[in-house]
């Protein structure tokens, strides 16, 4: 997922915490992947398509938050 897909999901409410089912109120960026195709001095490519987050429920006083690459698995179907 691209940032700005996991900024629209977190505003839309899209992402449920698998503790207390309350959709996730934050994140935090830690790291966005960028895969660079270089030929010579151009580059030909650049594909930016995973973003780490850490996904903060922030719901009362539940805890639940974890890191991944791989935010749509708390995604609402
Ligand atoms: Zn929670």
């Amino acid at each position: 997922m691209q940032l700005k897909d996991i900024k629209e999901s977190i505003a839309n409410k899209r992402f449920i915490c698998p503790k207390c089912k309350q959709p996730i109120q934050k994140f935090e960026k830690f790291a966005e992947t960028i895969d660079a195709v270089r030929d010579g001095f151009n580059i030909q490519d650049i594909d930016s398509n995973a973003t780490r987050v850490t996904l903060i429920c922030a719901n009362g006083d539940c805890k639940w938050q974890e890191r991944t690459e791989y935010p749509m698995e708390f995604l609402l179907d």
